[in-house]
């Protein structure tokens, strides 16, 4: 099953349901009880919005072997968490906004988890059963700044800095998935998830060994080798199989 976030020229923003390209409202909240009502709207008649509304957006530094080797520098033994905020955040087709303040701003694919059962101390056994479902997201980044602070804060909390989307799927399997993504045309990066260094499980286990995962938190998984510069007037789109296409413009501030 597809959930979405959606608006209409007359009508506010909500979660609808994709069936094959036309889109179904859902009457309830999709973290408890719902029904989906007739899927009667064409996508195209629609804008896509982010598909979830996260409370904390948790994010994984470093989970690809080959990804911290073009950085230089070793995975340790546990995951480097980090947030983002959720002014970060914009949907399939809104502009990644390139900031003044940054000369090098680049993309990085990421398998997204979406969190849909409240947990402390999850255990790796008991993860996958707090999972709602996946998605795509972008944790695109400010390197310079990145690299010049002690904190990543800054570098990866611009507004537009999360593009998300563009909707959950919740009957997707992770395990071996691949990832790819294209700036206007090249592709920059591929991998699959298999690939990963800390297992979605682990993920769950250590960041809840932290804090409270609720329904609604996103967790970026962190992402392959092949990051790369954006400058304006580029197209990132991010692909990943069973999951779809999150496509965005980059653009710079005015
Ligand atoms: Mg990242």
């Amino acid at each position: 099953m597809k959930i979405l976030r959606f608006q209409t020229s007359i009508r506010g923003p909500r979660y609808g349901w994709l069936h094959e390209d036309r889109i179904g409202e859902v009457d309830g909240d999709p973290f408890n009880a719902f029904r989906r009502l007739d899927p009667d709207l064409p996508i195209e008649s629609v804008q896509l919005l982010p598909p979830v509304r996260p409370g904390k957006i948790v994010c994984v530094g470093r989970n690809y072997q080959a990804h911290a080797q073009e950085h230089g520098v070793e995975v340790g033994d546990i995951p480097v968490l980090f947030l983002k905020p959720g002014s970060s955040l914009v949907g399939p087709g809104d502009p990644i906004i390139l900031p003044p303040q940054s000369q090098q701003v680049q993309h990085e694919a990421e398998l997204a988890v979406v969190i849909g059962r409240r947990g402390r101390w999850i255990q790796p056994e008991d993860a996958m059963a707090y999972i709602f479902g996946y998605t795509i997201a972008n944790d695109v980044t400010a390197r310079d700044l990145q690299r010049a602070d002690t904190t990543w804060t800054r570098g990866k909390g611009f507004d537009t800095f999360c593009p998300l989307g563009p909707w959950i799927e919740t009957e997707f399997d992770p395990a071996d998935a691949l990832i790819t993504c294209h700036v206007s045309q090249e592709l920059r990066q591929m991998a699959s998830t298999r690939d990963m260094v800390f297992s979605i499980q682990r993920l769950i286990a250590f960041i809840s060994s932290v804090m409270t995962l609720e329904p609604s938190d996103i967790i970026l998984t962190g992402t392959p080798a092949g990051v790369g510069d954006l400058v304006a007037g580029d197209t990132v789109s991010i692909t990943i199989e069973g999951l779809g296409t999150l496509t965005n413009p980059v653009v710079s501030e005015k």
